[in-house]
């Protein structure tokens, strides 16, 4: 993963360094020597990391900060703060004017690619759950409520020395409920619960804190899941593993309390934002792109899922097929059951239909008794089979109505069409298979046509 960073300094050759040294590393390096220009290039560029010198003159770094982060545009780019070895004081003013991480000068490698690479790692997420609530927002979707900064937080220490985790769990006990196991495998067991941060020590005796982090990565579960490890001088080579297998970032021996406590509350909000995003989105797909009546996805989400998959079948070559279906004299079931017993029809539908595809393919409901479905990677004859599978499946059974106990039968007429090599559109596709299940409802009803992009209709069954 690269990425983008701007290097902030009034000093040449501090420069000319941190541009080598992330260089090497594939970033992308942006430069500026000193306050406004940096807040120029932000703006401008919008890059994913600011690496920002403390002392500079003219205009501060702890004021370019608070600049930055005043700015809706620049808000959300995370700011590192370099500043001197001891500075303790500094280190707490960067964090007041909203920095998002600090590096002490001399900048040790292992530091400055692991901070860098998390807010880059960091910053993509966001940016991707930004999109998809935006998406969300324009189908009519809530949009994401502000990050919740109450509330304790659940953090879990691994680690087995036992005086150690009596201080950590002191430091930490007044931000949230510290919980402990002394190797990983307990540790493993308790991560089902809900835990906000994992603090993991590298030094554990016959237990592979690496091995726990990429076990954690490769699980859904605990994929997002942030991990602070804890290290010794002598283990650097290790933590840069750590780092590279997906762990957010670290504190080393002896642990300084301050240091602990800020590292700690950062991968907690950002924990905390990025749950709320998620669930925000979850609730948005349910409102605004599902069906409530058959809970299949509704025809906003059908148009889009349908364009992307064109592009892709215009980009990649690959194939594509939709068949669109009907229920026949459906009036009818209405006029001679009710209404409810028609919602019965459609609900049961739906069940059916989501049996005869694969899971990858979509089924949607476009509106009233109409639906569609979208099958990648499928082409015609394939999708022809599907059709005969899927009208075989609804005439074969009588439905079941709730409301009078009785069992009716009920037939759809189906149209098929698959996308055009090289260049079709959603419009066409649907109109190919529109006319298709026109032709079908004309020939009888409880059957199948097939339209080709390129040739004229033929009956399936
Ligand atoms: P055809 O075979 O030509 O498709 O005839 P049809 O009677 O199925 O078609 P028509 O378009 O004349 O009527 C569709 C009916 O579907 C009318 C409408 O009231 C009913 N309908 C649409 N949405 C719903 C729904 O959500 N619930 C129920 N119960 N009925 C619905
Ligand atoms: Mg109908
Ligand atoms: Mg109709």
């Amino acid at each position: 993963m690269s990425g983008r960073v701007l290097v902030v300094d009034d000093i040449e050759a501090n420069v000319r360094l941190l541009e080598a040294k992330l260089s090497s590393e594939y970033f992308d390096v942006l430069t500026a020597s000193d306050g406004y220009a940096a807040l120029q290039i932000a703006d401008a560029e919008l890059p994913d990391v600011i690496l920002l010198d403390v002392m500079m003159p003219r205009m501060d770094g702890f004021e370019v900060c608070r600049r930055l982060k005043a700015n809706r545009q620049t808000a959300d780019i995370p700011v590192v703060m370099v500043t001197a070895l001891s500075d303790v004081a500094s280190r707490l003013r960067g964090l007041e004017a909203g920095a998002d991480d600090f590096l002490t000068k001399p900048v040790n490698d292992i530091a400055l690619f692991a901070r860098v690479r998390s807010l880059v790692r960091l910053k993509r997420m966001m940016e991707e759950l930004r999109v998809r609530e935006d998406i969300c927002h324009q189908l009519g979707g809530p949009g994401a409520p502000a990050p919740e900064t109450e509330g304790p937080a659940r953090i879990l220490i691994i680690d087995d020395d036992e005086f150690a985790v009596a201080r950590m769990s002191e430091t930490l006990s007044p931000r949230g409920t510290v919980r402990h196991a002394s190797n990983c495998a307990e540790a493993w067991s308790m991560i089902a619960s809900d835990i906000d941060l994992v603090i993991a020590s590298l030094s554990i005796q016959g237990s592979d804190a690496l091995r726990f982090v990429s076990q954690c990565r490769a699980n859904e579960a605990s994929r997002q899941l942030p991990i602070l490890l804890i290290s010794e001088d002598r283990d650097l080579p290790r933590l840069a593993k750590g780092l590279d297998l997906g762990a957010n970032d670290y504190v080393t021996r002896p642990v300084d309390r301050n240091e602990l406590q800020a590292r700690t509350m950062t991968q907690i909000l950002r924990k905390r934002l990025q749950d709320r995003l998620q669930e925000s989105y979850q609730r948005c797909i349910e409102l605004a792109l599902t069906d409530p009546l058959t809970g299949l996805y509704d025809r906003a989400y059908l148009d889009r899922h349908l364009d992307e998959l064109i592009k892709r079948v215009n980009q990649d070559g690959i194939s594509a097929a939709v068949l669109m279906f009907d229920i026949d004299h459906f009036k009818r079931v209405n006029d001679t059951h009710g209404h409810d017993a028609g919602d019965d029809v459609l609900r049961e539908l739906a069940v059916r239909a989501l049996n005869s595809v694969r899971t990858v393919d979509l089924v949607a409901r476009q509106g009233g008794e109409e639906f569609v479905v979208v099958m990648p990677e499928t082409d015609l004859a394939i999708a022809a089979a599907v059709a005969e599978r899927l009208r075989a499946a609804v005439a074969r059974e009588p439905f079941a109505i709730k409301a009078d106990g009785q069992n009716i039968p009920i037939t759809i007429s189906v149209g098929v069409t698959s996308a055009a090599a090289g260049g079709d559109n959603r419009e066409k596709m649907l109109k190919r298979a529109d006319i298709a299940l026109y032709m079908a409802k004309n020939q009888g009803r409880n059957r199948v046509v097939v339209r080709s992009p390129d040739g004229p209709p033929r009956a399936v069954a």
